[in-house]
């Protein structure tokens, strides 16, 4: 069975969310299809070394 990924970035605002916490603030569903970055590896390391910052609502 396939998992859903950990981690979705917003490449509008560089905001990275951690999808198993999201919140509604996140606006995770209002996010554009060409907005999301999905990581490999899937972990916020790496989001992070791709100039993604942590979102304050999922990962606070
Ligand atoms: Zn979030």
């Amino acid at each position: 069975m396939e998992s859903l990924a950990g981690y979705l970035g917003n490449r509008s605002n560089r905001i990275v969310h951690h999808l198993g916490n999201m919140k509604k603030e996140c606006e995770i569903y209002q996010m554009k299809m060409q907005d999301r970055e999905y990581f490999t590896p899937d972990t916020i390391e790496n989001a992070k070394s791709k100039n993604f910052v942590e979102c304050k609502f999922c990962m606070g």
